[in-house]
């Protein structure tokens, strides 16, 4: 059996995911709409926070509910047919952020996971009870099940300079302050959930989704291990890349690069992950540009990261599985 490991943020991965999902049927058909490969998707929680006294989890909500297909692709994020009653009477009780809207359904999605985290269950079987709700074709794994959470620094008139957490930057500020640096609070300490390093030791193909390079897949290669697991792994590692152009195709991926002095570009972004041959932690052995990006193509094979420039706007599934198909082949090809 083929065993495809992706890393994965929220709305980007989950896209990307849905179409490994149905390359992976096209190529290894099981005969009834499905594939006899097998997909795990380890999925970044530092955007994950407590919030009226419930344990959020945004990127593997995204992804579970896009797979699962209730997620509501007008708005972008969320439940499709979601209400927000109880989410008008939090804030008349001054509960919670809000700037962050907790709808009816996905209430109780938070609900559930909360209750099974308060009985003890760490967060990786959580997840497993919530997605056996829904047959996605993917076992979704959290990159760890420590509480890690992305703060990010900004200046402060008065102290200098301050943490907030990466929701309140994110999604109330727009990422409008400029970001100083992103700080990882509890990542020391996180090891990789169980089965996230035996999935990547028994993978054939290692792929990285076009995710958010600095806080979604950066805090997934923060975890302390998994790094090096991705760079000792015997199977291939390929990304797609996120920057189509010189800038984010959505999102504000721009000002979290700009943060850590990555050029926002396909190439900075591939030299950042690094060749896996070269740099002393880089993982990449392949690397999808977009045509608009075709020029990057031979300064990154002679990097040592062998790239190839394909159209890469996941605009429908038939889009987002051709990409994942060029990103497969990538890492299947045996020279
Ligand atoms: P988030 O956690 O919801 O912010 O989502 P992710 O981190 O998984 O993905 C966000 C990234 O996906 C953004 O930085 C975008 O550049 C990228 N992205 C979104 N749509 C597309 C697309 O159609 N093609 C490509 N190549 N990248 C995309
Ligand atoms: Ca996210």
């Amino acid at each position: 059996m083929t065993e495809i490991v992706v890393l994965a943020g929220g709305v980007g991965g989950a896209r990307y995911l849905r179409g490994v999902r149905e390359a992976a049927a096209r190529r290894w058909p099981d005969g009834s709409g499905g594939s006899t490969a097998h997909i795990t998707a380890i999925v970044n929680t530092g955007d994950d926070a407590w919030l009226a006294g419930l344990r959020i989890t945004p990127d593997l909500d995204s992804v579970m509910y896009t797979l699962a297909g209730v997620s509501d692709e007008q708005r972008g994020w969320g439940r499709v047919g979601e209400t927000e009653r109880v989410s008008a009477e939090l804030r008349e009780y001054g509960v919670g952020w809000p700037w962050f809207t907790l709808g009816d359904l996905d209430l109780g999605t938070h609900i559930a996971r909360t209750s099974w985290l308060r009985e003890g269950e760490p967060l990786s079987a959580v997840v497993k009870r919530l997605q056996s709700r829904w047959p996605i074709g993917i076992d979704l794994v959290p990159m760890t099940d420590a509480e890690v959470e992305t703060n990010v620094q900004v200046a402060d008139e008065t102290s200098g300079s301050r943490l907030m957490h990466f929701q309140e930057w994110w999604t109330r500020h727009r990422a409008g302050i400029p970001a100083e640096r992103f700080v990882q609070v509890g990542i020391e300490g996180a090891v990789p959930a169980p089965g996230v390093l035996d999935a990547i030791e028994a993978a054939d193909a290692l792929l990285i989704a076009p995710s958010n390079p600095v806080v979604s897949i950066g805090t997934i290669l923060a975890v302390p291990g998994l790094r090096d697991a991705l760079r000792s792994a015997p199977a291939r590692v390929v990304g797609v890349s996120p920057i189509i152009a010189g800038a984010a195709v959505r999102g504000m991926a721009d000002a979290c690069l700009q943060a850590i002095h990555v050029e926002t570009s396909a190439t900075g972004v591939a030299l950042h992950y690094g060749a896996r041959d070269g740099s002393a932690d880089g993982l990449l052995d392949g690397w999808l540009v977009d045509t608009a990006d075709a020029d990057a193509v031979g300064q990154l094979d002679a990097a040592g990261i062998t790239t190839i420039s394909r159209p890469l706007f996941m605009t429908d599934l038939d889009a987002s599985a051709e990409i994942a198909g060029a990103a497969l082949d990538l890492a299947l090809a045996r020279t």
